[in-house]
């Protein structure tokens, strides 16, 4: 039997998703037949406005609504302090556990040699680039390495850090730890994890 081609469509596009496999993405394609049209209509209207509406931050690359995201563009937050990580949703981790008054940086993923995913293909050379231009002002005191603990999160850190202390010997980098189990996810720990894991960072 061959499904129809508009179901088919559906379901090739959720499949692009990460973690739905074939099963889930037909799966998820039948359900919609049973939605009431409007509904339908409300989500692809979603999907639809989703970049549009959205902006990366010029400085942070954060997602937020406005050129400088919520975190840039609060005047209370220490700009010395910049905590690197992967997505932004770990952004909004660390921001629930309400322990980190400074800035972030996302990269937007992890280097992935497997799948090809080399340094320059996520946001570290925005960086390097954010950190030369404040280092002539004197600004950023610490960097704190947020990678996942896992084998991709360990490799971009040993990155990161190999070429930050290339560009300045002297800055203050550390990497979270304590409490976050190895494999772990950073965007699923708890407040309190992470808050702890905040406040025994080491120094590299
Ligand atoms: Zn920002």
């Amino acid at each position: 039997m061959k499904i129809p081609k508009a179901l088919e469509r559906v379901v090739e596009s959720f499949e692009r998703l990460p973690g739905i496999g074939p099963k889930s993405a037909q799966r998820l394609g039948f359900y919609l037949l049973h939605v009431p049209q409007s509904d339908l209509e409300d989500f692809a209207d979603a999907l639809i406005n989703l970049k549009k509406n959205t902006k990366m931050c010029a400085i942070c690359f954060n997602i937020g609504t406005t050129e400088l995201c919520d975190v840039c563009a609060d005047p209370e937050r220490d700009n010395g302090t910049i905590c690197v990580v992967e997505d932004a949703l770990d952004v909004l981790a660390f921001e629930k556990s309400d322990k980190y008054k400074g800035v972030y940086h996302v990269l937007h993923g992890v280097v992935d040699p497997l799948n090809s995913i080399g340094p320059d293909d996520i946001y570290i050379p925005q960086l390097m680039k954010r950190l030369k231009e404040t280092e002539n002002r004197g600004q950023v005191k610490e960097i704190i390495i947020a990678t996942n603990p896992t084998m991709e999160g360990e490799a971009t850190a040993m990155y990161i850090v190999k070429q930050l202390k290339a560009q300045n010997s002297e800055l203050k980098i550390t990497r979270i730890g304590r409490g976050l189990p190895v494999g772990a996810d950073i965007e699923y720990a708890d407040e309190v994890t992470l808050g702890r894991a905040l406040e025994g960072r080491s120094e590299y």
